[in-house]
Formats: structure tokens, sequence, C-alpha cells
């Protein structure tokens, strides 16, 4: 272990090339989060889920009184607009990962008591094509849902849903294409007997078509999927 000194002007000699920043706004700032107060006062919360099958809010239910059955509930943090998609595009691109920490707490706590009650058994997150992922080196998803795994006491559940074919990224695309180019691009290992009801992890959720077919796709190898649960959601 370097002395107290010599970590303090390492310290010193890294925030002079790497200075730390806001990730929202690109400020000078500091803390374990990277984001300073006035960002996170302008992320703008959801008070309640809501379904992305009918796109009705949902307060204080386990699933749509329209939809029943057919219920794709969204438990998501905050509006998809800046700051917070800049924290998001840092976190999915750029190779920052404390956002996932951060969201998974923040996540964590706003639907604990729905979390409990959903008795999931695992959290399943939203695969990236193996080529995206080992270009990017990380499926941002996936750290989302490892840490939302520890601070749940749910499983994580990486390897019963794949995605096998490669697709035009869904931003470029306009809405109506979106659900086309996801169809059938996931796999799913039939379900085993211990793990059949399961949280579905996503950053972001824009037009749902993507966490929908990965629903739809685990729901017909077995799997219940009791909710989806999202950094952010919306279509800017
Ligand atoms: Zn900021
Ligand atoms: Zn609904």
């Amino acid at each position: 272990m370097p002395a107290i000194a010599e970590q303090e002007w390492l310290k010193g000699f890294l925030d002079f090339f790497f200075p730390p920043l806001c990730l929202g706004c690109g400020k000078y700032y500091e803390d374990e989060d990277s984001i300073c107060e006035a960002c996170f006062q302008k992320i703008e919360e959801f008070a309640h889920p809501l379904c992305l099958n009918c796109d009705s809010i949902v307060p204080g239910q386990s699933q749509c009184p329209i939809c029943l059955k057919d219920s794709a509930l969204l438990y998501v943090y905050a509006d998809y607009r800046p700051p917070l998609k800049e924290i998001v595009i840092n976190f999915k691109f750029r190779g920052i990962t404390s956002p996932a920490k951060t969201f998974a707490r923040l996540l964590a706590s706003k639907f604990e008591k729905q979390f409990a009650d959903l008795n999931a058994q695992a959290i399943v997150p939203i695969p990236l094509h193996a080529a995206r992922k080992n270009q990017r080196g990380y499926n941002q998803a996936e750290l989302l849902a490892r840490e939302l795994a520890s601070l749940t006491n749910m499983e994580i559940a990486d390897n019963i849903l794949y995605r096998h074919k490669r697709r035009r990224p869904q931003a470029r695309l306009k809405l109506e294409k979106r659900k086309d180019n996801v169809a059938g691009v996931f796999t799913a290992v039939k379900g085993e007997k211990e793990i059949k009801r399961v949280l579905l992890v996503d950053d972001v959720v824009t037009t749902g078509a993507t966490v929908l077919e990965a629903k739809k796709c685990l729901e017909q190898n077995g799997y219940t999927v009791v909710g989806i649960v999202a950094i952010a959601h919306g279509l800017l």
C-alpha cells in the first residue's frame, strides 16, 4: 500500500488530467454518483409504474386493471430528457459505469414495496448481441441488473435470454418500424422449475418494442414476466 501522501499525490495528478465531472452537465463535480445536485433536481421522476401495453398509469397495483394478464408494468425512475439523457448516454456508450450503482439504488428504494410484492425469483437483463457486447466491453442493462439483484436479494439470470440477431439500433428508426426491427431477435432457454417469475431490466425503454418482444419470448418459454425495470422512459 502506498503511503497516504503518495495516494493524495496520485489523486491530485489524476484529477488534473481526468477531472471528476458531472455526467449530466459536464461541470467539475466530485462524488461517487458523479451527478451534481442541480442535475439531480432537474431529473423528472415518474410517480407511478405505467403499463406499456396500454400506456396507462398504474398506481398501487401489480397488474394493469385494463390489461390484466397481458399487463406489462414498467417500473421506471424518470423521464428520458436531459440531464438524465446525457447521463444515460455516458453510461451506454462512453464506458462510464457508475450509473449502474446509482440508479439501482434509486430504483430499489423507489419501488421497494412493489418489488417485494412482485415476488420475482430472478432478474433478467435485456441482452446485447454478443458482437455488440464485445465491441462495447459491457452490457449496461446487465450491470444495472446485477446491482439491482444484489440490493433486492434476487438472483441474476443472465443465461436464459439471448439476442441472436443483430439489428439496426432502434434509435435510428421511425416508431412504426421499431416493432418489426425486433421481431424474433430473442431466444430463451426453456423455463426451469426454480425460476419462473422474472423481472426484466433495461437501461432505457422508448416505445417498449424491445422489452415487449423479450417478454413475449420469455413467456413462450415458460416464464412469467412480472414487470419491467428501467432507468428512463421517453421518446426523445
Ligand atoms: Zn450536473
Ligand atoms: Zn395496460
